[in-house]
């Protein structure tokens, strides 16, 4: 243990400041965790190791995608800012999977990187009870029993704080691997983080050491685009902010494209000619790197049965002629790379700005870690981000929002936001982490949510926000517009069901045109809606009373009616998961003394400490057999324990 009174005997050291909650790391969840607790009204200090890096994208230049859209909706829903800042850098903007169900649409937008950064820490710099400070936080201070107290810098000073918020990212001891090139350094060239990781550990804080990678960027002038396949934003789709979508905001009508080409054997044969001398097969790195965003040497060792690879050539923003190779991530030495680059069509006379390279860094075992995101080790000490285990920018913003505003409610005494998995991506996300840990960064897919019909892009707001203005985070004046919008929503959804039309010429037509036959008799606009290809657009027609909506609502009434029944169902089950959600566990249960629990559950159950049945339930190694054991014991336990006061 390390208390500010060591700290002060240190030579140089000195008390720099005090304050409510000081946060190390101003990356994605930096950026989340501090903008919460200040608009909380607490007195708030982010550190950051380089200023100009503030919400830095070290990887690829775009915000949301597949499940992480959903993942920058629900933070906006909250009152998080990624959504927003997003909204303002876009420079192209999809909705991926619209042919399918929207259960998987997903927003993404390609961002300008730096604008992004500017942005951001511009409008963290304006935000009240918020000190922005560039310094590199070396040690944890704690006091008592491990309760956070306060950090530390290189330089010395102090900063006492009632609750600190560790988003360290990709940097605490830090290493980068270019072939055989070896740097102590953080993403970019930046500066690593040094001695936080130790401090952590010295606390008993177990850790991890996890790896990933970054592709090259090449000058566009040298790029033949003719040889490659162009493909171009959408314009009529929604915003990431639910906030700017109420306001009337729409997406850029000027966007640029982005390219895609495919790999050839030519690529194939330099790196395999090469593979001895990748530090990820040579060995050298330890770090354990993401299954789901492999490197293009990766690839080609894993899925010998595909011929090529696509990758996507994206520019990083308005102002620059850097594009970004999507999923050509590599850590093969320089002059390989070259080769690599060039064997794709359209990219034989590229000229490399920046290499790739793959980055080991050291983080916390999630395991150890509340459903809060504090620790279980120090009190009053929060981590989010790829601090704990997962890997993505919208995966980090998440977890930031969540430990800042359980930060905020430890100082201000009150209860913690918990969300699970029926309510968001957000909840599935950080259950995932805290009670199945991982073994390799974790990303966020939409086949990772059960209740995914129901995690809805467009419905974020409908399940998250009221949570977000009870906390605090949402305005009136924003809570107002939402909850008009729900009303919205209840009375067009009522009118349809409540409005009949008789068969005529007119919806014959209509259904004619989708191969639908026309009802003899009268029929609910709902009924009609509910059947496929059917949109509210086409009854307009024949729905003479329908007033003026906003997109937003008539997709969600759409929507609602059209799965009406696979709603349903997807409620009943979530019913069944609430049930055991809500059978809290003690928090002081002694699971070695309950016969009929499996050594294996047992020590993992004592291990993890899950705060209730759902939770146990989910943790590898605890069977069926042994939740039917916990419950009965639960219920003895319950009848007892008025009766015995606390032996248990
Ligand atoms: C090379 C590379 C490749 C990546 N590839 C992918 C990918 O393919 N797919 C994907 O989804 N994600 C990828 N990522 C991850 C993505 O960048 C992160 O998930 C995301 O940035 C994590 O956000 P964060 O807020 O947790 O941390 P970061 O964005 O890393 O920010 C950390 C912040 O902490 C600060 N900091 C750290 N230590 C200290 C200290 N001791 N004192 C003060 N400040 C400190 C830093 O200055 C920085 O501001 C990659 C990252 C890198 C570096």
């Amino acid at each position: 243990m390390f208390t500010p009174e060591d700290a002060l005997k240190k030579e140089n050291t000195y008390i720099a400041g005090t304050y409510d909650v000081a946060v190390v790391g101003a990356g994605h969840a930096g950026c989340e965790a501090a903008h919460a607790c200040a608009r909380l009204g607490l007195d708030t200090i982010l550190f950051t190791l380089q200023l100009d890096s503030l919400a830095n994208l070290p990887c690829n230049p775009s915000i949301g995608g597949t499940s992480k859209g959903q993942l920058v909706r629900e933070v906006d829903a909250l009152g998080g800012i990624m959504g927003k800042i997003a909204d303002k850098c876009a420079i192209q903007t999809r909705m991926l999977n619209s042919s399918k169900g929207p259960a998987v649409h997903s927003p993404r937008a390609q961002m300008d990187r730096s604008m992004y950064s500017v942005t951001m820490k511009h409008y963290l710099e304006n935000t009240d009870n918020l000190t922005i400070k560039q310094a590199h936080i070396t040690s944890l201070l704690t006091k008592g029993d491990k309760e956070v107290t306060g950090v530390m810098s290189s330089t010395g000073a102090i900063y006492l704080c009632k609750a600190c918020v560790i988003c360290s990212g990709t940097y605490m001891e830090a290493k980068t691997f270019l072939g055989e090139v070896i740097n102590e350094s953080g993403p970019d060239g930046l500066p690593r983080s040094v001695g936080l990781s130790a401090s952590l550990k010295e606390l008993g804080i177990p850790m991890l050491r996890f790896k990933t990678g970054t592709p090259v960027r090449v000058n566009k002038k040298s790029v033949d685009f003719s040889k490659m396949q162009r493909q171009d934003g959408e314009t009529d789709i929604p915003p990431f902010s639910f906030e700017n979508e109420m306001n009337g905001y729409t997406v850029p009508s000027e966007q640029v494209p982005c390219w895609s080409v495919w790999t050839t054997d030519e690529t194939r044969t330099v790196i395999s000619e090469n593979m001895h001398r990748s530090p990820l097969y040579s060995g050298v790195i330890e770090g354990v790197g993401p299954r789901y965003c492999p490197s293009i040497e990766d690839k080609f060792m894993r899925f010998k049965d595909k011929s090529r690879h696509q990758i996507f050539v994206e520019p990083m923003g308005l102002n620059t002629n850097e594009m970004y190779l999507q999923g050509f991530s590599t850590s093969l030495p320089e002059e390989v790379q070259e080769k690599m680059v060039r064997s794709l069509p359209g990219l034989s006379e590229a000229v490399i700005q920046r290499n790739a390279y793959a980055i080991e860094y050291d983080l916390v075992d999630p395991l150890s870690l509340k459903a809060t995101l504090e620790s279980k080790t120090v009190t009053g000490l929060f981590t989010a981000g790829q601090i704990n285990g997962s890997s993505g920018y919208e995966e980090a913003a998440a977890q930031g929002i969540i430990a800042g505003i359980n930060a905020a409610m430890k100082v201000l005494g009150k209860e913690p936001v918990v969300i699970d998995r029926s309510r968001g991506y957000i909840g599935v996300l950080i259950d995932d982490l805290v009670t199945k840990g991982t073994n390799e960064p974790y990303r966020m897919m939409t086949s990772r949510a059960e209740y995914r019909l129901f995690l809805r892009q467009d419905n974020a707001d409908q399940r998250l926000t009221p949570t977000g203005y009870k906390t605090g985070l949402i305005s009136e004046e924003r809570y107002e517009k939402f909850m008009s919008k729900m009303k919205d929503i209840e009375e067009e959804t009522e009118r349809l069901r409540k409005t009949y039309i008789s068969p005529s010429e007119e919806l014959k037509k209509i259904l004619e045109s989708i191969g639908s036959v026309c009802p003899v008799s009268g029929i609910s606009l709902a009924e009609l809606l509910k059947r496929p290809k059917i949109t509210y657009d086409m009854l307009e027609p024949v729905d003479k009373d329908r007033r003026p909506l906003g997109r937003d609502v008539i997709f969600a009434v759409e929507t609602d009616l059209k799965y009406e029944g696979y709603l349903k169902l997807e409620k009943e089950k979530i019913e069944k998961f609430k049930e055991l959600e809500n059978k809290e566990l003690p928090s002081d249960i002694d699971y070695g003394a309950i016969s009929g629990l499996r050594l294996e559950a047992r020590q993992k159950l004592d291990r993890i400490r899950p705060e209730n049945v759902g939770r146990a339930s989910r943790i590898s190694g605890v069977s069926p057999a042994d939740i039917a054991v916990l419950l009965v014991y639960l219920e003895a336990y319950r009848k007892r324990r008025p009766k015995e006061g606390s032996e248990t």
